[in-house]
């Protein structure tokens, strides 16, 4: 049975969500971050929600004039096919430019833990004394601070 406020929190929760909906924000929450959203377009995500925050004004603030979603010169209902394909083309570009580069931050990531767990066994089992880096030259004296 609903109490008249539970009905006033569903409707208040309805009323924020539609709101988020309009700045092209979705409700994804994580574990640590149960109030976290991300434009669909853009891909930006929001998150520590205060209720007098307008979520397309808080939208607008972080992604300036990088949305294509908030830059829309109409209504997303009003947009032509022609319209609506490039939106969707910077959209997809968007996605995968941000996946791919998700994945070889992860990539590069993984091969650096992989190379020092490497250097640190051989190191330890066959006293291997890694040459040092040729991008990094050595200090010289020359290189030391000095004092007048
Ligand atoms: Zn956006």
């Amino acid at each position: 049975m609903f109490t008249g406020e539970t009905n006033q929190v569903s409707l208040m929760q309805c009323l924020i969500y539609k709101e988020m909906a309009r700045a092209g924000l979705i409700h994804c929450p994580g574990a640590n971050e149960p109030d976290l959203t991300k434009c669909f377009f853009c891909l930006i995500e929001l998150e520590g929600w205060e209720p007098d925050h307008d979520p397309w004004l808080e939208h607008s603030k972080r992604a300036g004039d990088s949305c294509g979603f908030l830059s829309l010169s109409k209504s997303f209902d009003d947009l032509t096919v022609e319209e609506y394909y490039e939106l969707e083309m910077e959209r997809v570009r968007i996605f995968l430019s941000k996946t791919g580069q998700s994945v070889i931050n992860a990539y590069e990531k993984e091969v650096a833990a992989t190379t020092q767990r490497l250097v640190g066994h051989f190191v330890n089992k066959y006293q291997y004394a890694p040459e040092p880096d040729p991008a990094t030259p050595a200090a010289t004296e020359n290189d030391m601070p000095t004092t007048t």
